[in-house]
């Protein structure tokens, strides 16, 4: 392994593996470097892998719904040999039900006309016949199982939801980053995997390389920070936080698995589903389960991780209260009491929006801050990152001049400052997983 490169990608993680193929494409000799003995295996592996295209902001619904299209086109856009195993995208649709909390999808609704992004507006009548398990009746806010209001019904019921047909998820999100992995190497990539990254190295004021806890070092003028929950650390290695408005944090959350009520096969006639009036977002999980995230209702505390490394990895009492907020609204549905499911990290950033941008360290630059919802815009974002790298490294300053780009599928101009690390905070956002 030759210790220099064009740039070194900190991160073999969905976003990281995207990086890397595009960058290779364009002709950068790149060298990801990650911890693990496998790339995809950060919190990629234990993402939910749901591709969706409701946001609450403009710019987040564009890039969602340009984001849908690679996943559509997989084969194609990675062109890896015939008989390669690839990662299947699901194309099972998104119902989001109308609720005042996201102001009945209306603002939804108007993004998805101007981008023509199809869906249907379905009625109570509509959901009942698609998921005849379900129960309409209003349960919101969402409440802690000590409060003794827990499981009431609040009066009335759900009136409709949005679907949005094309959207879906992606069954193996640790395969589809190691696809994206072969694909970069296919065009000259390199990755070296179980290499713990300590330290950055600079050199007359600019990015030269990386240090490996082996004391190792790695040369490369350009070095892009891609750690997923790791990012404020080697954020502060590189010294880059001071002209940052915004920060990022790691933030440990818990998944659900629970087999699907007896007599109704999710797998095959369910779909993903937001829900904010109990605060769950679900989907289909294989052996006809149903894995069940939180939407991350103000009552429930954050658990915020100060070390990546070392979290507590066990399920908590969250398992059972996003499992019995799930049982409010599928009365038949049985709660084991083997808990399954995953406990992992989002990186989150202070308005749940990403970070794509360079830093105050000329030749370092981060996509980082994916708030629990960037799994799907992998691939553009790379494709992003890609053009702002090259647009920077020859001479533009995309601090005063954002890099004009355009979203290809769509054939959409984006504003690359929206995910500027010297932004306001963005009070549009849902300061939620919904991004
Ligand atoms: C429970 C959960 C559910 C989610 N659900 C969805 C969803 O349904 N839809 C959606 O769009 N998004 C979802 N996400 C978010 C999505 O998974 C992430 O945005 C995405 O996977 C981030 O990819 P990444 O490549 O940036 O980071 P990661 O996959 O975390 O990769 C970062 C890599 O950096 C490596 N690394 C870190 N520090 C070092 C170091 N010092 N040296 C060397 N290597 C290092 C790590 O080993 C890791 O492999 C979810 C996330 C979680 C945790």
């Amino acid at each position: 392994m030759s210790e220099t490169a064009d740039a070194i990608i900190i991160g073999t993680g969905v976003i990281g593996a995207a990086l890397a193929f595009e960058m290779a494409k364009a002709g950068w000799k790149t060298l990801s470097v990650d911890r693990n003995t496998q790339s995809g295996h950060g919190s990629t592996a234990g993402s939910c892998a749901i591709i969706r295209m409701h946001y609450s902001t403009h710019d987040g619904t564009a890039f969602a719904w340009e984001g849908y299209h690679y996943w559509r086109d997989w084969k194609d856009y990675l062109g890896l040999p015939e008989g390669t195993p690839l990662a299947q995208f699901r194309e099972v649709g998104c119902l989001v039900m109308k609720t005042e909390a996201n102001g009945f999808l209306e603002k939804h609704m108007l993004h998805s006309r101007e981008f023509e992004c199809p869906f249907e507006e379905w009625t109570a009548e509509d959901i009942t016949r698609r998921l005849p398990i379900y129960s309409l009746d209003r349960y919101g806010p969402a409440k802690r199982l000590d409060d003794p209001a827990f499981g009431q019904p609040t009066g009335g019921a759900l009136g409709g939801a949005v679907f949005w047909p094309n959207g879906g998820y992606v069954n193996d999100p640790a395969l589809s980053a190691q696809n994206l992995t072969e694909a970069a190497r296919q065009h000259g990539a390199r990755v070296l995997l179980r290499a713990e990254v300590t330290g950055i190295l600079t050199e007359g004021g600019r990015v030269r390389g990386v240090k490996l806890a082996d004391g190792r070092e790695l040369h490369a003028p350009v070095v892009v920070n891609v750690a997923g929950p790791a990012s404020s650390k080697i954020n502060a290695m590189a010294g880059v936080l001071d002209d940052m408005t915004i920060k990022t944090r790691a933030l440990r959350q818990e998944v659900v698995h629970v087999p699907a009520p007896e007599g109704f096969d999710f797998e095959a006639d369910g779909m993903i589903i937001s829900d904010s009036d109990i605060s769950c977002y679900c989907r289909p999980e294989h052996g006809n389960h149903i894995l069940i995230g939180s939407e991350d209702p103000e009552c429930d505390p954050h658990e915020w991780v100060e070390d990546d490394m070392a979290y507590n990895r066990d399920f908590t009492d969250q398992w059972s209260l996003q499992a019995q907020r799930y049982g409010q609204r599928v009365p038949s549905l049985g709660i084991p009491s083997q808990t399954r499911g995953v406990v992992d990290l989002y990186d989150v950033s202070s308005d749940w929006i990403p970070i794509y941008d360079k830093s105050s360290l000329p030749g370092f630059y981060m996509a980082c801050g994916t708030s629990g919802n960037q799994y799907k815009n992998a691939p553009i974002a790379g494709k992003m990152m890609a053009e702002l790298i090259a647009y920077c490294e020859a001479g533009h300053d995309h601090d005063q001049t954002p890099l004009p780009f355009r979203l290809p599928y769509i054939d959409l101009e984006t504003n690359v400052g929206f995910y500027s690390r010297k932004r306001p905070v963005n009070a549009e956002s849902s300061f939620s997983v919904l991004g």
